[in-house]
């Protein structure tokens, strides 16, 4: 027997030490031990083997324009979404383009394989939508792009925002999405939950909408979603992005909300830097974190990820495409401290965040796709307490980054020569 690629002695999130033998884009064996010949032999001994990272929300149109035409002033979202209207002007394709394949370098270095990304529909000339389909073509090989139909304005409010979006579906953009809280009135934006279902519906797509994300308890756009789920069978397949509202809502409120949305399997995806970023910003003390309840969720038996929202664009300042950053915003945010909800934590920026984007095909499981992660840590808390580095990469059997393992050296008298802030429980 022989592999074109063995990634030999890791640990795998279950804590469980294995070969991973790859054969062309397939994971072929995973064994305690693999004794084959193989292309190329990777040694992970003491190394953490992981699926790949996945975001399931992100804007790649706007990414990397921070400071373009100028910066966010009150950091507020309304701002953002002003200061991006500025912008959009002066988008180019080549601009974006551009932009979009710079952050996807980014994610590759950082284990961060399929990623789905919001693009604006309210432009008329839908510069964003035709830059990120060829994104997309350009990325498959190593990426999963999924796109999201996004209409930013409004789909009411900005009046040709439906036909673009439409447009936009027509042109092979995957997913449908959505904004209730930004149209005019709660009418409408409810109006605009079921129009866009029900597009989904006729169209066999998946629905991604940025739901209820403001301070406002009264903003209740995910009862529609949930709703909607059921009455057009979409279950499983409807994903609410952001709900920040529900940290501000009614405990009752919450307590017949929570079980109706396990229900009709409609997952749920914070965004932990930007959710504690932007929200709150109206409050003066005590002070909204404004991230939505997910331990709550996940104990009413809901499906929730991570999403990195944004990375150096009019909304946020920062960001690396490291998912583990996102999470461990997120576990802090949450207060999921208890190791077994620190573990959760990691599985959901990878197993998580790839159920909710339908990817079936991710997964450290013999006859799945050869996409995995080294890291330099002994296992997922580790790895996120370090932000630990990607040490390989491996996306459809081919290594496609890696960089060395680099300790730092000390000049203490009396003191190790080498530190590497990895820590063995007792
Ligand atoms: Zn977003």
């Amino acid at each position: 027997m022989s592999f074109d690629l063995i990634v030999k002695g890791g640990t795998l999130p279950d804590g469980r030490t294995a070969d991973i033998g790859i054969t062309g884009e397939t994971i072929a064996a995973i064994e305690p031990r693999l004794d084959a010949e193989a292309g190329r032999v990777i040694d992970a001994s003491g190394d953490l083997v992981s699926a790949p990272f996945v975001d399931p929300h992100f804007h790649m149109d706007a990414t990397l324009s921070y400071g373009l035409p100028r910066i966010n002033a009150s950091g507020t979202l309304l701002e953002g979404i002003a200061l991006w209207g500025e912008l959009k002007p002066l988008l180019t394709h080549e601009a974006v383009k551009e932009r979009a394949l710079a952050y996807c370098d980014w994610a590759v270095s950082m284990g961060l394989l399929a990623i789905r990304t919001h693009v604006d529909t309210c432009d008329d000339r839908l510069l964003a939508v035709e830059a990120l389909l060829e994104v997309r073509k350009e990325v498959a090989p190593y990426i999963d792009l999924q796109l999201v139909a996004f209409p930013q304005d409004g789909f009411y409010r900005d009046p040709t925002a439906r036909e673009n979006t439409i447009r936009a579906l027509d042109m092979g953009v995957d997913v449908v999405g959505g904004i209730p809280h930004f149209e005019r009135t709660m009418a409408d934006g409810t109006r605009s939950v079921t129009e866009l279902c029900q597009i989904a519906a006729e169209r066999g797509l998946r629905v991604d909408m940025h739901c209820d994300e403001t301070d406002d308890p009264m903003s209740r756009h995910i009862e529609q979603l949930v709703y909607e789920t059921q009455r057009l069978g979409l279950h499983g397949r409807v994903n609410g992005s952001h709900l920040t509202s529900m940290h501000s809502m009614d405990n009752y409120y919450v307590s017949k909300l929570l079980p109706m949305m396990a229900e009709a399997q409609v997952s749920a995806c914070p965004n932990p830097l930007i959710n504690i970023v932007i929200q709150g910003r109206h409050d003066t003390y005590p002070k909204r974190r404004g991230m939505t309840r997910v331990p709550e969720m996940l104990k009413a038996g809901i499906r929730v990820g991570f999403g990195q929202d944004c990375v150096l664009d009019p909304w946020y300042p920062l960001g690396t495409a490291d998912m583990l950053d996102v999470a461990f915003m997120g576990l802090h945010v949450a207060q999921m401290t208890s190791p077994a909800d620190m573990r959760k934590c990691f599985d959901m920026v990878t197993a998580e965040n790839a159920a909710i984007m339908g990817l079936d095909h991710l997964g450290l499981e013999v006859g799945k796709r050869a996409s995995l992660v080294v890291l330099d840590a002994g296992n997922p808390v580790e790895a996120l307490r370090l932000r630990a580095e990607r040490l390989f990469v491996v996306s459809r059997g081919k290594v496609v980054a890696e960089r060395p393992k680099r300790p730092t050296r000390l000049a203490l008298p009396g003191r190790p020569a080498e530190v590497v802030r990895r820590h063995t429980l007792p």
